[in-house]
């Protein structure tokens, strides 16, 4: 029979990690921690490209310069990680027609402005609704501009529409990680804490890479977890950190399986999918002065190539682009070649700079909707909730215990969620391992 741990961990992304130093901090240390792919950091990836680190996953440390620290930014300062501001306030100065032509700024304010306050709008009538009303629906953007203002609107920052509890609380600032040691270098610096490290490399045993989970039998003596590869692994308890996409995807199951109301509110949760496209040019032939980091492309077709990023602040000389694809266009360029998604997004920047502009010489897709192991990029729950859907998301069902950024009440979607979710979780678990040896030592005090 297989030894048997205290606690098993699922996935070695930031809220694992984070989970597994707050267990070692209490003296738990005889945790295991299994994930499914070949390194840690989850959503936290980095590859080499173009001469740079190309963040596939996360790429700003969200909400800086507030009332609070945020925590991501204090470990971040504590490592020395570099960073440069990033301010996406201008990218809808920067908005090209199909001609190349710049909407002058007056006629991009005035769209953007309607745009925030049909948001707003429609936001009220949703909260009237809640409460049995009828009100109209605002009209819905139909110009090429109002397709790309609503896509930057809805798809990367609401906060102009409501208030979002990470730059309430931590400040409005975003900082893109330009470090080469990556975003992960974070993690690393985290698990060095717990986890035997030498030259960079986590040597340490308890940690076991590319094993894969995929069944969880659980009973009110404690959890055998099933992977893969045929290994068996026994623990008192189980901290989950897959992600919702995971959790609503086949791959782990569970016996018995879980109540009712733990899978109708996994299932309610929405998925959203981010693709950070990377292109490699020979030199630039775009504008890179101030104000100049975002620029936007409209198209008739919203979320077509919109959204686009130069990385000369991050990393100057490197001649990178990074176009972002949400949702519907993520899962459709995923599922075509690199080659067909190089000659779309090359006809785009013909569209913006011209016909003479050189062609990408490398491109970079990440394909986050087809991973198994995360199946879509963040969790994305309806701006008008109760919160009882992440109640129970979180809520832990017997042994096992949930974490990861979905299980984050106030910063679920960014690494700050993950990261809080993690400590959150282990002292959940710290403390009913706690009432448990209470439970014993009363029952025994009986006897
Ligand atoms: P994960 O990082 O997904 O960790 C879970 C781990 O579990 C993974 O390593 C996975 O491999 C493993 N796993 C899954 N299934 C199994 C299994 N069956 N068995 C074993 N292991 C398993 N946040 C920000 O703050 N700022 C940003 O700019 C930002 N941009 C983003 C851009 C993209 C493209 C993406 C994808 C995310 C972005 N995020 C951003 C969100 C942020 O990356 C996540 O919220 C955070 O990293 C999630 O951490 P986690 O620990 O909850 O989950």
């Amino acid at each position: 029979s297989p030894s048997r741990s205290s606690v098993i961990i699922i996935g070695a992304g930031v809220s694992g990690i984070s989970a597994g130093k707050v267990l070692a901090e209490n003296g738990i240390e005889d945790m295991i921690i299994l994930e499914a792919s070949d390194r840690i950091g989850g959503r936290i990836r980095k590859e080499n490209f173009g001469g740079v680190s190309a963040e596939l996953g996360a790429g700003w440390i969200a909400g800086v310069g507030g009332k609070e620290s945020n925590p991501v930014w204090e470990l971040a300062s504590q490592s020395g990680l570099r960073t440069c501001f990033s301010d996406y306030s201008n990218a809808r100065y920067n908005i090209y027609d199909r001609s190349g032509k710049i909407f002058p700024s007056g006629v991009a304010a005035d769209s953007y402005k309607k745009a925030v306050d049909a948001a707003i709008e429609k936001l009220r009538s949703l909260e009237a609704n809640l409460d049995g009303e009828v009100s109209e629906q605002p009209c819905s953007p139909k110009t090429p501009i109002e397709l790309a203002i609503d896509f930057i609107l809805h798809d990367f920052e609401m906060a102009e529409v409501e208030p979002i509890s990470t730059y309430v609380d931590f400040g409005e600032r975003e900082f893109l990680v330009a470090d080469d040691r990556g975003y992960e270098h974070l993690l690393y610096k985290m698990a060095e804490n717990f986890l035997f490290t030498s030259e960079g490399k986590i040597l340490d045993n308890r940690l076991k890479l590319n094993k894969v989970v995929r069944e969880l039998q659980h009973s009110r003596n404690g959890v055998v977890v099933k992977t893969e590869d045929g290994c068996v692994y026994e623990a008192n308890y189980v901290i989950l950190s897959a992600s919702i996409g995971v959790l609503q995807s086949d791959l782990i199951s569970f016996r018995p399986p879980l109540p009712r109301w733990k899978t109708e509110a996994i299932e309610k949760c929405e998925v959203m999918i981010y693709t950070k496209i990377f292109l490699k040019f020979p030199f630039k032939f775009w504008p890179c002065g101030p104000g100049k980091e975002f620029f936007i492309y409209a198209h008739e077709r919203r979320g077509y190539y919109t959204f686009w990023q130069h990385m000369e602040n991050a990393y100057p000389g490197s001649n990178i682009l990074v176009v972002t694809l949400t949702n519907g266009e993520s899962k459709r360029v995923e599922a075509q070649s690199d080659e067909e998604t190089l000659e779309e997004a090359m006809g785009v920047l013909r569209d913006m700079f011209g016909p003479n502009i050189p062609n990408a010489t490398d491109i970079l897709v990440p394909r986050w909707w087809n991973n198994r192991f995360q199946r879509g990029s963040y969790s994305n729950y309806p701006i008008i909730s109760d919160n009882q859907d992440v109640h129970n998301i979180k809520a832990p069902v017997g042994r096992i215990f949930f974490t990861g950024e979905h299980t984050s009440e106030r910063f679920s979607g960014y690494v700050h969620g993950g990261y809080l979710a993690g400590i959150d979780t282990s002292k959940s678990l710290l403390e009913e391992m706690r009432k448990q040896k209470e439970r014993e030592s009363e029952s025994q005090a009986f006897l």
